[in-house]
């Protein structure tokens, strides 16, 4: 599949380009690495730092999602919405870097990862499926997705939900949900991970959509104007839609046939 273009508020690290020297192999977890990437400028560099963590847990959300719960470094900060490179020192992904976004608290002792594995992909997530507590992983400093303009809608694709999931916890800690919304695209409901958790924050103003049957409790349908016009009065607030690119594309095309500013956060996952 070819390499997906990043939106441009996704801070481009260059980790792409590093290698995965044996040097770093035997850091304590928890210790920080700092590199050096080479910016365009010959004169300028930006540094980036590295973190071997230990895995506290995983946990097997639903078929083929896991949540993985693992040691926050002393010092690591982290807002809502930010997201990381992810890497495994294990031959089967070597050089290779995968953004997840943390899903979990910024006050929270521990990182918090939820992620969808895709085994026949033969790639990143389906060594992440097999990891066992006590495994290390190695993620980068934090780094911006969803840019928040206040409260709005909400509108995810499977794992597009990760983002949001962070930022709408938060906002239920400051007891800030009034005026959000949550439209939340899947399958099937085997699909549907963290139903009970985005009802309990959201009650009728979260909206899960199945493509692909129809279940009790959940609407039925694709991404299109009419069903968006169905449930939503106002499109003049702020919309957010995080999916995959044809996903986003069509809740962007539907939003603005609708009125909605084209100005709208999206992220392409
Ligand atoms: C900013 C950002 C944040 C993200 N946060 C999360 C998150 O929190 N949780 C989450 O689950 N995902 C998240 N993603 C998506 C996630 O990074 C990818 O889904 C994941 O890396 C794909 O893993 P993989 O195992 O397919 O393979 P990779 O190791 O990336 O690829 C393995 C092989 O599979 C092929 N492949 C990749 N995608 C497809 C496809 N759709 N169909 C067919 N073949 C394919 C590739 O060509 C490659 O050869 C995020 C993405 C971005 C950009």
């Amino acid at each position: 599949m070819a390499e997906r273009p990043r939106p441009p508020f996704w801070r481009i690290t260059g980790m792409e380009s590093r290698d995965t020297d044996d040097h770093r192999r035997n850091i304590p977890p928890g210790s920080a690495v700092l590199l050096t990437t080479e910016l365009n400028d010959p004169t300028k560099t930006e540094q980036t730092m590295e973190f071997p963590i230990t895995l506290l847990n995983k946990e097997q959300l639903t078929h083929d999602v896991v949540r993985l719960t693992l040691e926050r470094p002393k010092g690591y900060e982290f807002t809502a919405g930010q997201a990381i490179d992810f890497k495994l020192d294990l031959p089967e992904v070597k050089d290779k870097v995968s953004p997840f976004t943390f899903t979990g608290l910024r006050t929270d002792d521990h990182l918090e990862l939820t992620i969808k594995c895709y085994p026949d992909h033969h790639g990143m997530t389906e060594q992440i499926a097999k990891l066992q507590t006590g495994d290390e992983v190695i993620i980068s400093e934090p780094f911006d997705t969803v840019e928040l303009k206040g409260p709005g809608v909400f509108i995810a694709g499977g794992t597009g939900m990760t983002p949001f999931i962070a930022i709408l916890r938060q906002k239920q800690v400051d007891g800030a949900l009034a005026g959000n919304s949550l439209f939340f695209f899947n399958k099937k409901k085997e699909d549907v991970f963290m139903e009970d958790e985005f009802r309990g924050w959201l009650g009728k103003d979260f909206h899960s959509v199945l493509s692909k049957e129809e279940a009790p409790g959940h609407l039925h349908g694709m991404v299109s104007a009419d069903l968006l016009k169905a449930h939503i009065k106002d499109f003049h607030q702020p919309f957010y839609t995080c999916g995959p690119e044809g996903f986003v594309n069509a809740v962007k095309g539907a939003l603005t046939s609708l009125g909605a500013s084209e100005e709208m956060i999206d992220v392409q996952f």
